[in-house]
């Protein structure tokens, strides 16, 4: 039987109602949660990511805030709207999309946002507070829509053997830090692979639960799965397509055709961890109001 679709699509409209509904509460208390990304150069693709989270903020009655940067913004001007968004009281979170255009250095970037408006979960503040176990911090969007996606699909991760494909600092290793809590929808065995890594196959075949994130089309084949698995795809290809009107598709990490036959529950690309992503950080955002106003009682 083919595995069942772990569907982002539905699951992240589920958590968007959530929070739209935890920011009317605070906007009803005085706060609005107020999310300000920052976009340097003209990527198209990081342009396309921009416009969707102002949108989605704007759906859940939170004020959203884009700051359009030139490619050629210095490295100081950068760090001083950064310093502007901090002191700003009208915005809880503040993301700087990545990547940035050369020769702009992100981990200055990343280390000039209050931790308590870091949204993305990338300042080391937050990186460490996630891996002590503390639950003020912020998680990184993209892990904490994983985790969300296997506990509201009924994914037991206690217990599990977890193998993670990837170890970015978006992905692979907040991801890691998450699954080895120990805490509720946690509590699992954790490995990490990479490009270093001798033999995928032998620990792949472990998994209970497979996170696959490294950003190469068709890694992951069928006779790497153990039967029975979750498999979450977190991969994002290009990949030429003359049939579609664009010329290209978007494919995952996994041989989808194939893996879905063995696992017992797959995520689609796209739909699934995707649009999970941009649910977390509104998530993140209301949390950071929560915060912010519970200080200024
Ligand atoms: P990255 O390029 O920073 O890291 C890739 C990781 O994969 C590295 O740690 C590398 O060691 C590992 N890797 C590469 N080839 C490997 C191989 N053959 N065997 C084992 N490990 C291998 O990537 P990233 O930023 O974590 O992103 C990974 C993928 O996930 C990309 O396709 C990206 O577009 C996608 N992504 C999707 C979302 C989303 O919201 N859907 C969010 C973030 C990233």
């Amino acid at each position: 039987m083919p595995a069942d679709l772990i569907d982002g699509v539905s699951i992240a409209r589920e958590i968007r109602r959530e929070v739209a509904e935890e920011a009317a509460r605070l906007i009803e208390r005085g706060t609005r949660p107020g999310l300000a990304v920052v976009l340097v150069g003209e990527d198209p693709a990081s342009a396309v990511y921009v416009r969707s989270k102002g949108k989605a903020c704007e759906e859940a009655g939170m004020h959203s805030v884009t700051i359009k940067l030139p490619a050629a913004t210095s490295q100081a001007e950068l760090l001083l709207y950064v310093e502007r968004l901090n002191s700003d009281p009208l915005i809880h979170g503040i993301l700087v999309q990545m990547p940035l255009p050369a020769p702009l250095e992100a981990d200055s970037v990343i280390r000039a946002i209050d931790p308590r408006k870091d949204v993305d979960g990338f300042h080391p503040i937050n990186v460490g507070k996630l891996l002590v176990g503390e639950r003020d911090g912020f998680v990184p969007c993209t892990p904490a829509g994983i985790q969300q996606l296997l506990v509201r699909s009924g994914v037991e991760i206690a217990g599990a053997e977890c193998v993670i494909v990837g170890r970015s600092n978006i992905v692979g290793k907040p991801m890691a830090a998450l699954l080895i809590q120990d805490a509720v929808g946690a509590n699992g065995t954790v490995t990490v692979c990479h490009r270093h890594t001798r033999d995928l196959g032998l620990h792949t075949r472990r998994a209970d639960i497979l996170i696959v994130a490294a950003g190469r089309a068709g890694l992951v084949t069928a006779e790497m799965i153990r039967p029975g698995a979750a498999v979450i795809d977190v991969g994002m290809n290009r990949i030429d397509d003359p049939t579609s009107p664009r010329g290209y598709r978007l494919v995952g990490d996994v041989d989808f055709e194939t893996v879905q036959q063995v696992a017992s529950k797959i995520t689609p690309v796209p739909g699934g961890v995707g649009p999970m992503t941009i649910a977390m950080l509104m998530s993140n955002t209301v949390r950071a109001a929560a915060a912010f106003a519970r200080a200024a009682e």
